[in-house]
């Protein structure tokens, strides 16, 4: 009995009814795809948790590494396999139990295979009772508790050999991917867009990314390399994406010619959104995913982020609205986007940046602003300006790929009408 089973338990809250088997067949499967390329035999899924059992070769370390990605899970445990015998459940109950570290415990006891002799609550006492007089001769203060206790000591017994552990591991939490539908996320390269899409994927949204970018004060030095470092840092949470790259500085400087300086960066937005959803039908995403924080720029106060939005018309969802910067730099750190964020690139938004910004525009102000602008030629340009990279997670690692971006044109053209 030597490689160790993982047993993985949801989140019960989003165990509803009929939505249950989606759910859990949605969190199965990128479970399998973010373990792919590790020895591993059949995912089982008895009741209400996942057992993968790791084979001969399987790095567990490689494992509780590639687990950290996979949304979904609210915690997970390495279990011990052991032959389904009571003295040896007993044995491998107290090395699960002994190096913790509790006042209270609880042996609680699963049997999917019922050809076990003994049942649940005979083992649960068996191995409790055990527990409890070896933990007393050592010394341990501690007694059972069976409801809400510090630890508890979990025995499955299963068709393959039997599972004890009792060490709990956090997981991280939220959705299992892709079972929330598709959304559009506006990448910028610093910290906010990044985590802004982090915080949708966990929520099991689908993302595809829009990053606009200058060509740089020097030749080379541009913000797409940076975008992409922060597609292939997110891209595990979802297994694929697609990168829009769109060349904006040529709509930029039409921007700077014909329209009020004070209103520019709130334009550039508007004009991002514009040729977004052009992209975002292409992909039938239904929303914008965007790294807006209150009050943090002039940009996003909240009359100007309502008038910006109003162009638009896909709804614009700003997960980080309400977040301080300092709570985004440590959630960047913890999903990896920090230091990739932190380099420094050509940011296309503050070239031509006006002396003092507008802090309180309306849309009919925006609208008045746009007049001199050929909107619908700006949008055409912007499309057909914009090149498509395709991203893949695989066996731990991340593939990109160039791919043509076909554009079938009534589609264009309805989107921009
Ligand atoms: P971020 O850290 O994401 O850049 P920020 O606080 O710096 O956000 P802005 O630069 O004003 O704020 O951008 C606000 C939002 O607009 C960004 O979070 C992003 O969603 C979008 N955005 C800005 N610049 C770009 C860009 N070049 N390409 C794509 N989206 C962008
Ligand atoms: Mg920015």
């Amino acid at each position: 009995m030597s490689q160790p089973a993982i047993v993985i338990h949801y989140h019960e809250l989003w165990l509803k009814g009929r939505n249950k088997r989606f759910f859990v067949s949605k969190l199965a499967s990128a479970v399998r795809l973010g373990l792919e390329g590790i020895p591993l035999d059949k995912i089982e899924r008895p009741n209400d948790r996942l057992v993968v059992r790791l084979k001969e070769g399987a790095s567990l370390e490689d494992t509780l590494s590639r687990l950290e990605k996979i949304s979904g899970i609210a915690y997970y445990a390495i279990a011990r396999p052991v032959e389904a015998d009571l003295q040896a459940l007993c044995e491998a109950a107290w090395a699960e139990v002994e190096p913790l570290s509790f006042a209270t415990f609880a042996v609680r006891a699963k049997r999917s295979d019922k050809s076990f002799a003994h049942r649940s609550s005979e083992i649960e006492t068996v191995i409790g009772r055990f527990l409890l007089d070896r933990l007393r001769e050592a010394g341990r203060n501690v007694r059972v508790k069976l409801n809400d206790p510090d630890v508890t000591c979990r025995i499955e017994i299963t068709s393959g050999p039997a599972l004890v552990y009792a060490r709990k591991i956090p997981g991280s939490g939220g959705l299992p991917a892709n079972t929330a539908g598709k959304m559009l996320c506006l990448l910028s390269g610093g910290f906010d867009s990044a985590v802004a899409a982090y915080q949708m994927m966990k929520r099991g949204a689908h993302l595809s990314f829009a990053h606009f970018y200058g060509t740089g004060a020097r030749p080379g030095e541009s913000s797409l390399h940076v975008a992409r470092g922060l597609v292939r840092q997110l891209v595990p949470w979802q297994f694929t994406a697609k990168l829009y790259r769109i060349p904006f500085e040529s709509i930029q400087r039409e921007i700077v010619r014909y329209a009020p300086e004070s209103c520019r960066v709130l334009l550039y937005r508007r004009m991002m959104l514009r040729i977004a959803e052009v992209l975002a039908r292409r992909d039938h995403a239904l929303a914008f995913v965007t790294g807006d924080s209150l009050g943090q720029v002039a940009s996003q106060t909240l009359r100007n982020m309502v008038a910006v939005e109003a162009a638009s018309n896909l709804p614009l969802f700003r997960p980080l609205v309400g977040t301080d910067k300092l709570e985004i730099i440590a959630l960047a750190r913890k999903i990896g986007t920090h230091d990739i964020s932190v380099e420094p690139f050509h940011d296309c938004c503050p070239v031509f940046m006006p002396r003092s910004p507008a802090l309180h525009a309306t849309a009919a102000e925006l609208d008045a602003a746009e007049a001199k602008l050929d909107l619908p030629q700006l949008v055409r340009q912007g499309v057909a300006g914009t090149a498509l990279e395709s991203y893949r997670y695989v066996a731990g690692r991340v593939e990109s790929a160039e791919v043509p971006l076909n554009r079938p044109k009534e589609k264009q053209d309805a989107a921009i009408a």
